[in-house]
């Protein structure tokens, strides 16, 4: 199997590295503010908007954040050097190292940093999900690694990294016949990038666009263990209020990536 677009992110993220003195939200693509507000917010919400008022106002508290998000933004750019060398499990030890620091800088954290916590977790997720890949090729188990590429590729990272998320999903779910999940990357692409697929878009079409390696102990409605990187099984999971992250049901209090407390949630079978 070609799969060389995980070697790709050697030097190509040069532009995506984090701009040092850059508030951390500004770079966060739309549509990443979490829905509703994260647990630990949730129980502090009246004082958090005091706060809020607070840090506007007081130019210390401000000091304090600019030299603390600083400091974050050094980190994620040691992360982002990690993922160009395919280094992800480093990658994902120094983006949990900056979600840690995130979530302890005091009580109102997850209000304060949301973006930036969110923005993190992604990236922390994406390296996870892409060290579990080079597993996988490395035992030629190609089916789960398609299955695991559709949730690389559906995260929302900076564009520049995005897309080469959905050049691997689109590639590994081509390779192992998954027609449906490969067109449905390529429509997500802009043009002219997307135009160097097309005889990929003609293959899935003759093929009515169907996934014909759907992993077979998978049912339709697929939720997969953030943890152990396998399809959930049963009636139950857990996902967490943050960042949903989706884990086995009770498997844990905590979600691993932001520490947010997980949520039991029934199934629709
Ligand atoms: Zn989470």
């Amino acid at each position: 199997m070609n799969h060389q677009e995980g070697r790709h992110h050697e030097g190509r993220h040069q532009k995506g590295q984090h701009q040092e003195g850059k508030p951390l939200g500004k770079t966060t693509p739309k549509g990443t503010t979490p829905k509703g507000s994260p647990t630990p917010g949730r129980k502090t919400a009246r004082k958090d908007n005091t706060k809020r008022d607070d840090l506007a106002t007081n130019p210390l508290a401000q000091d304090k954040i600019s030299v603390f998000k600083n400091n974050i933004s050094e980190i994620l750019n040691k992360g982002f050097s990690c993922v160009d060398r395919g280094e992800f499990f480093d990658a994902n030890s120094v983006f949990m190292q900056a979600i840690a620091q995130l979530v302890n800088f005091d009580k109102n954290a997850y209000m304060t940093f949301a973006q930036e916590i969110l923005f993190t977790v992604r990236y922390a997720q994406a390296s996870h999900f892409l060290y579990e890949m080079q597993r996988l090729k490395n035992e030629k188990l190609y089916r789960q690694m398609a299955l695991i590429a559709k949730y690389v590729g559906d995260l929302t990272l900076q564009p520049q990294h995005q897309l080469i998320n959905m050049r691997i999903a689109i590639r590994i779910n081509f390779q192992v016949g998954n027609f449906y999940t490969a067109a449905r990357f390529i429509n997500l692409i802009s043009l002219p990038e997307k135009e160097q697929y097309s005889e990929i878009l003609k293959a899935a079409e003759e093929k009515d666009y169907k996934d014909l390696c759907v992993l077979k102990d998978a049912p339709d409605y697929i939720v997969l263990c953030y943890l152990t990187m396998r399809v959930i099984h049963g009636s139950s999971y857990s996902k967490c209020s943050f960042c949903a992250a989706t884990f086995r049901a009770q498997s844990l209090s905590n979600c691993i990536f932001c520490k947010s407390v997980l949520e039991l949630k029934a199934r629709n079978l």
